[in-house]
């Protein structure tokens, strides 16, 4: 398969590296990194993030269904591979099968679990305030019980925050809040004798605005691909984050548009002048919001051309009228560099009010993906 033929996802490996480097430096030492490579790497193509982290020294991984696991494992990773969200009774043999670790939601999942009759690594999930999975922190007794479940091999106690990106006053007295719930929940458990498990707490932002945090493991995700998940986000950490993430197409023509004439189903844009326009060959289908209708802008050569139009499936349009020299099979940049120009997925987000996780975790399957890794 030809990977860049019509759209298609680069990844820079380096800058992956880069960003692992970084986040190396200011966490402890003791704090193994656990990239969250569910939704595909958040896009980015999971067997060849988990792969390139892999080599990175990079062992433990966090998905988010029981199918993305098996996927890894085939793949070739060996280490740890956690389930974050919820897999039905009906593929708990793919738990052992593979090797998973599956996450304890509450003590009656525990249970189920349990009654599966053969051994299953867990981390147990602990609701702290997020009020979504895990057993919520003041039932340390049903927390307690899921160890005297004989088939479940617990080898961790994670919580999760819900408010760690924000970095005002009442965001950061939630956080702390979350995090001191936790703690007792951790020393509960020390009292009755249960040890041997590792603790973790911090995604992205938890990291980034909590660093002094020491826990066994840091759940990364959206960070660790070089992007915050708005342009608005102030964050603590002193730190430089590289993309690596480029998402680019080919213009399919380029053709004359007259002036009164409409372009695109619906008919939303009328030039006002003679212009030119270029279609390219990527569309909603492939993860480019359809919001981007008539607001988009992508760059070609350094430059910036806005789309005109609705959005389709398959292609899109773009003003191409003051770029000279567009023509068939030219490269097109939804997201990243072009000449001196750069498009970030966090300011794109933002003109469409959502996240760079949303517009990431949604690039599709057609597009092809690229690993680009320059000698250092
Ligand atoms: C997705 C997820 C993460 C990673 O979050 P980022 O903000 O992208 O770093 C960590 N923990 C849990 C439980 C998650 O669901």
């Amino acid at each position: 398969m030809y990977q860049k033929s019509r759209a298609w996802i680069e990844l820079d490996m380096n800058n992956l590296a880069h960003n692992i480097n970084q986040f190396r430096k200011i966490l402890s030492p003791e704090c193994a990194i656990m990239p969250a490579v569910k939704a595909n790497a958040y896009g980015h193509g999971a067997v060849l993030i988990a792969k390139a982290l892999q080599d990175l020294e990079i062992k433990d991984f966090c998905v988010a269904s029981a199918d993305e696991g098996v996927l890894l494992r085939k793949a070739g990773i060996t280490g740890q591979i956690l389930i974050l969200g919820y897999t039905s009774p009906n593929q708990f043999s793919d738990l052992a099968k593979y090797s998973l670790t599956q996450t304890v939601i509450d003590f009656p999942y525990a249970k189920m679990l349990n009654d599966f009759g053969q051994a299953v690594f867990a981390h147990v999930g602990i609701d702290t305030g997020m009020r979504r999975l895990g057993e919520r922190s003041e039932n340390i007794e049903e927390i307690c019980k899921i160890w005297e479940l004989a088939h479940l091999r617990i080898t961790g106690v994670y919580s999760h925050l819900c408010m760690s990106d924000g970095s005002g006053d009442a965001e950061r007295k939630i956080t702390l809040k979350q995090i001191e719930e936790f703690h007792e929940v951790i020393n509960l458990l020390y009292e009755k004798g249960i040890h041997h498990f590792k603790t973790h707490i911090q995604g992205s932002y938890g990291v980034l605005n909590y660093p002094a945090l020491r826990f066994d493991y840091a759940r990364l995700g959206i960070a660790l691909y070089g992007v915050l998940s708005s342009s608005r986000d102030q964050i603590i950490s002193d730190i430089k984050l590289k993309p690596v993430l480029s998402l680019k197409a080919r213009i399919a023509c380029v053709k004359q548009l007259h002036k009164d004439e409409a372009v695109g189903y619906g008919m939303t844009y009328r030039a006002e002048k003679e212009m030119r326009i270029a279609v390219v060959a990527i569309g909603y289908a492939d993860g480019i919001p359809r919001e981007l209708s008539n607001k988009g802008f992508v760059l070609i050569n350094g430059k910036k051309s806005d789309v005109v139009g609705r959005i389709c499936m398959d292609q899109l349009m773009v003003d191409v009228t003051d770029i000279s020299g567009v023509s068939y099979g030219d490269e097109v940049i939804f997201i990243g560099k072009s000449g001196s120009s750069e498009i970030l997925v966090s300011d794109l987000a933002d003109s469409i009010n959502t996240i760079s996780n949303e517009i990431l975790s949604r690039l599709g399957n057609r597009l092809g993906r690229v690993a680009i890794k320059n000698k250092f």
